[in-house]
């Protein structure tokens, strides 16, 4: 079991975040803010899925204002992106965000993000501090690992006192890079000084089919070692999508326990003597309507079928012309393969979980 790391806890609206607590999955909304309806839609749609958080940019005046609408239409709590203005940070809080990400780096003016810092603790707000790599990139460049590290953590320690010093800690924490090794290298930093929750992401990671493996490796990393409160997966691509890799980053790990099936097929190879891939993908979308926490396997033959149903709640393990059915681990049909599909579908159906 993952020992996570000791963090305070910090609020935001009706979620906690910290060690206390399952690890947050946030996502962004991909349309403009001021396409309210078209937000409200999407922010539902990661609600649905299991975001407990969602981040929505708040660029320019006419955002903030249709923030404030949004806010007001939406169940969870919502986090508002702010760049460069103290002013939307100030609107923002005001409109009811429950919390904010804050980038001080760009904001140039001390007084502006002491007003900041005061809207929030009136509000009663979290503040993500977040630094990312490509912001500071002047100071980190040509600048060997080590001190990059050590410059980001200099920056981050000095953000931190300006908080503090102005009696402020509902804080999480980031330091964000396009790097996988950076990232887990950065954060470990982090985690090591400071006992602010972390937010955990890469950055600009691309689309899904190449981001998925780079945030698994530096985020799968960094969480097994106990780091990372709240994650987000950064694609370019549907944000409902960061939501579910987010959850199949945390499930093996022990961080989260789904209520969906979970469908495991042999990799096939030679021993197949039918389409199992097929049969797979058949099985995959019956799951997709059934929404329990059942186990199915489908193996393509007897060298680790009978293995892998003991594991399963129910399993088909491959022959010739014909499957074996397995429940929990016991063999209770050998079935013609062209009844397969229906005697498992009706056996599934049957679990009570
Ligand atoms: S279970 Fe059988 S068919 Fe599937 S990969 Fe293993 S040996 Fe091959």
């Amino acid at each position: 079991m993952i020992k996570r790391r000791k963090t305070s806890t910090v609020t935001a609206g009706n979620v906690k975040i910290g060690l206390k607590y399952p690890i947050v999955i946030q996502s962004m909304v991909k349309v403009p803010t001021t396409d309210i309806s078209a937000c409200i839609k999407q922010i539902n749609a990661l609600a649905a899925t299991g975001a407990k958080l969602v981040r929505v940019a708040i660029p320019a005046k006419p955002d903030s204002i249709a923030f404030a609408r949004i806010v007001q239409k939406v169940k969870i709590p919502l986090i508002a992106d702010i760049h460069f203005s103290a002013e939307r940070a100030i609107e923002a809080i005001e409109a009811g965000a429950a919390k904010i990400r804050l980038n001080p780096g760009n904001i140039k003016d001390r007084n502006d993000i002491n007003r900041i810092i005061d809207c929030a603790k009136a509000h009663k707000i979290a503040i993500r501090l977040g630094i990312n790599e490509a912001s500071i990139r002047n100071l980190l460049r040509d600048t060997a690992q080590r001190q990059r590290t050590d410059l980001m953590i200099k920056e981050m320690a000095g953000y931190i006192r300006l908080f503090e010093n102005r009696g402020f800690n509902n804080m999480v924490l980031s330091v964000k890079s396009s790097d996988v090794i950076r990232t887990i290298e950065s954060n470990r930093a982090i985690a090591k000084k400071f006992d602010y929750p972390i937010h955990l992401g890469l950055t600009h990671a691309g689309l899904a089919q190449d981001a998925i493996i780079p945030a698994s490796i530096a985020l799968g990393t960094l969480l097994w070692q106990g780091i990372g409160d709240t994650i987000r997966i950064s694609i370019a691509g549907e944000p409902v999508q960061e939501v579910e890799i987010a959850k199949k980053i945390l499930e093996p790990l022990g961080l989260f326990k789904s209520n969906e099936p979970q469908l495991v097929v042999c990799p096939t190879c030679g021993r197949v003597q039918w389409d199992l891939i097929k049969f797979a993908q058949q099985t995959k979308k019956l799951l997709a309507e059934i929404h329990k926490p059942i186990r199915v396997a489908v193996m393509g033959c007897i060298v680790n079928g009978p293995g892998e149903a003991a594991d399963a709640d129910i399993a088909v393990c491959a022959a010739a012309d014909k499957g074996f059915i397995y429940k929990k681990g016991k063999k209770i049909a050998i079935v013609k393969q062209k009844n397969l599909f229906a005697v498992l579908k009706a056996e599934i159906k049957k679990i009570d979980c």
